[in-house]
């Protein structure tokens, strides 16, 4: 893992080990892969490497943060209270900012907002956005029927790439009686929809 940090108080070594010791093996594994898809993505669609290399490694930062942690910040940080209906799978990127920037040392807004929609996407999705939502779905670790595909796709077209992962995911929300959040269905709308 490599990246240069010009977005953190913090060394890349001290960024780092403060990820590898938020989460177990396996995930930190697959943040590498994020961070090596998104650099490969950004240089592909002329994005700053180092930025999305940054980002996708640091995008499931709070992912095995105690849910007792996320509730207290949603409740003492004014977040949406709809969100208590929810749980990690959603908490960790839009609550997640909140530990990244907290305990990473990052303000950098693009990085940020990358962070808090990589799980449902929106709406308005910037080029770091859409990179670290498609990076999360096709890194080399990741093996589902239908990931061939979606990197294909997604190395294309970026855009195609969050119409695809979206319809995706929606499909395996449906599938499995899931509560889909309702950022979800709007982005789902706007990036899949063919019409
Ligand atoms: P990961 O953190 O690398 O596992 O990947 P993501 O952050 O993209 O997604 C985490 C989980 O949230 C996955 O199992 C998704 O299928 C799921 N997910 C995505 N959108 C929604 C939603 O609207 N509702 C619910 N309940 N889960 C969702
Ligand atoms: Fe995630
Ligand atoms: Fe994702
Ligand atoms: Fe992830």
């Amino acid at each position: 893992i490599n990246f240069v940090n010009t977005y953190s108080s913090l060394t890349s070594d001290e960024i780092i080990a403060k990820e590898k010791s938020n989460m177990d093996e396996k995930r930190f594994k697959h943040c590498i892969g994020v961070s090596q898809t998104s650099r490969k993505l950004a240089k592909l669609n002329n994005y700053d490497p180092d930025k999305a290399a940054l980002a996708g490694f640091i995008h499931d930062y709070a992912k095995q943060v105690a849910p007792e942690r996320f509730i207290k910040v949603i409740k003492e940080q004014n977040f949406d209270p709809d969100l208590l209906n929810y749980n990690r799978a959603i908490w960790h990127g839009i609550v997640g900012a909140y530990f990244i920037e907290k305990e990473l040392k990052i303000t950098d807004p693009e990085i940020l907002t990358a962070i808090r929609r990589h799980t449902t996407a929106d709406v308005e999705m910037t080029t770091l956005d859409k990179i670290v939502f498609i990076a999360d779905f096709i890194e080399p670790g990741r093996d589902f029927s239908g990931v061939e595909e979606a990197r294909k796709i997604a190395y294309a077209n970026l855009d195609d790439g969050v119409g695809f992962e979206l319809a995706h995911t929606l499909d395996f929300l449906i599938t499995n009686r899931k509560k889909i959040y309702p950022k979800t269905f709007a982005a789902y709308n706007k990036w899949s929809v063919k019409d």
